[in-house]
């Protein structure tokens, strides 16, 4: 049993946090959290050309906005600072020189035309494509000669013969042949390490004990167990996390959904039901409950307990999802949450919802079963705060109300029966009795009148209960709608 767990989430800056990144950060987290452990971010943002700032701060952003935090990290500093990668390079340069004195790393003066060529010819004769270690070879006068002459070169890992080993928690026994694994380059030629040497320099530096990671890195493992073998530093426990998968079963991309986590947060689900689904891509509480909450994902994750298949990241089960905690919340908070949305969406500002708080409350506890996110919620709600002459009405709704032969005479005599009705307001609940009496008295059915009624309300097919609607529109607006609908729907 490790003692003293320490895991780390190590992004790269060079785009949004992909929905990937962010389970991959929730699942080290949680190993250290039930643990004692310690949960260090870490930013590789080697890549000079692609990291930006910006995105780093979104990264950071997007985890907090998840109930992330971290013992040590860039912004909250550590024992084992800078936690950026790229202010720890003389570091990797020290480490580089280390490995090229103890044998390990080689000097190769290959030019890219060589190598091109080498590529052509192994193609050609259908080889796998790998250096062919012409370097690794030359006296070391010669080397220095070619040194002292200015000539560029890279670092490469010179790949002992036989097999690399490990024990990866999530997939068991993993084993890869050398041969498979080229001399690959440590140090570019113009200094800059690349990351399978940094990302094991920085996990030695820091101490890193568990390694959990995307299933896209294993083929990156046996490159990084033989660094620690050059290194005589104790590996750490490797596992990797199934990859998440469109509904294409393909790995998730743009094609069949959105990869960032952002893109969700944008879309409005809730923050509790996006942990929810995550803990579940590759991970289950029991096998039947699927909505459970963070601290009992904390207490009952296991690296070993995630599994080895794809995790199929489905939309519908996270729409269902996101529905269930809206309705377990309540109606402050779902309204709170939903305002920047109905905001956005240029319902009403901010203040004008503030000024009619009763009025956007009693309205959200009217739809809060009916919606999923907070942005079908602004959806939903739209017809409410548009001029009544601009109301538009759906397809389905309008062929809805369209099918009843008589439903302008029904409007127009329901009209003068409920102008005096709601002269002094609207009161749903007696109002919708009356309503119904009136229907019965009238020897229709209920669809005669209520489908035309709410097309020309709402301009939609479904919906809350009517009455509650006219209460949210007022009385002057009820009675103009109904005016309107009776010109539109003839
Ligand atoms: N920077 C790498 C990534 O974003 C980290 C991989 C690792 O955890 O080793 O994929």
């Amino acid at each position: 049993m490790v003692q003293n767990i320490r895991v780390r989430f190590a992004p790269s800056p060079t785009g949004k946090l992909h929905i990937g990144g962010a389970r991959t950060a929730l699942f080290n987290w949680a190993y250290a959290r039930g643990r004692g452990g310690k949960f260090v971010l870490r930013i590789e943002d080697t890549d000079p050309e692609r990291s930006t700032f910006e995105n780093e701060v979104a990264i950071l952003q997007g985890l907090r906005g998840l109930g992330l935090d971290w013992d040590e990290g860039p912004d909250v500093g550590g024992p084992h600072a800078p936690y950026h990668q790229k202010d720890r390079i003389a570091r990797h340069k020290e480490l580089a020189q280390v490995l090229l004195e103890k044998g390990w790393a080689y000097r190769c003066f290959c030019t890219r035309e060589r190598l091109e060529v080498l590529n052509q010819e192994l193609t050609a004769k259908k080889e796998r494509l790998a250096y062919d270690r012409r370097c690794r070879g030359l006296a070391a006068s010669e080397v220095e000669a070619r040194v002292a002459q200015g000539e560029p070169f890279v670092l490469r890992f010179a790949v002992p013969d036989g097999k690399t080993a490990f024990k990866d928690l999530v997939r068991g026994d993993v084993v890869f042949g050398n041969e498979e694994v080229e001399d690959w380059v440590m140090v570019r030629s113009d200094g800059n390490p690349t990351y399978n040497f940094v990302v094991v320099c920085d996990d030695i530096d820091m101490g890193i004990t568990h390694v959990f990671r995307g299933e896209e890195h294993l083929v990156n493992t046996p490159k990084q167990v033989l660094l620690y073998k050059a290194f005589d530093s104790a590996q750490p426990e490797f596992g990797h996390l199934p990859l998440m998968l469109g509904t294409d079963k393909k790995k998730l991309s743009k094609r069949t959904g959105d990869t960032a986590l952002q893109d969700y947060i944008d879309r409005g689900f809730p923050r509790e039901a996006i942990i929810n689904f995550l803990c579940l891509q590759g991970w289950a509480l029991d096998g039947a409950t699927d909505i459970f909450s963070l601290e009992q994902f904390v207490e009952k994750f296991d690296i070993k307990d995630v599994s080895k298949a794809g995790a199929v990241f489905d939309i519908d089960k996270f729409m269902w999802l996101a529905g269930e905690y809206i309705r377990t919340g309540t109606v402050e908070s779902l309204a709170d949450a939903s305002l920047p949305f109905v905001v956005r969406k240029g319902l009403a500002t901010a203040d004008e919802l503030k000024a009619r708080r009763e009025w956007y409350l009693a309205v959200v506890a009217g739809v809060k079963e009916r919606v999923r996110t907070y942005a079908e919620l602004a959806d939903q709600i739209a017809y409410l705060f548009v001029d009544d002459e601009k109301l538009t009405y759906d397809e389905a709704a309008e062929k809805g109300a369209k099918k009843h032969e008589r439903r302008v005479e029904i409007l127009r005599t329901f009209l003068d029966w409920l102008r005096p009705q709601i002269a002094h307001g609207v009161q749903p609940e007696p109002l919708r009795n009356a309503a119904k009496q009136w229907v019965a008295d009238n020897n229709l059915e209920m669809p005669a009148l209520f489908q035309p009624l709410r097309c020309a309300l709402t301009g939609q097919a479904g919906g809350p209960d009517l009455f509650d609607t006219m209460a949210w529109l007022s009385s002057a607006r009820t009675l103009r709608r109904i005016e309107l609908g009776i010109e539109r729907l003839a």
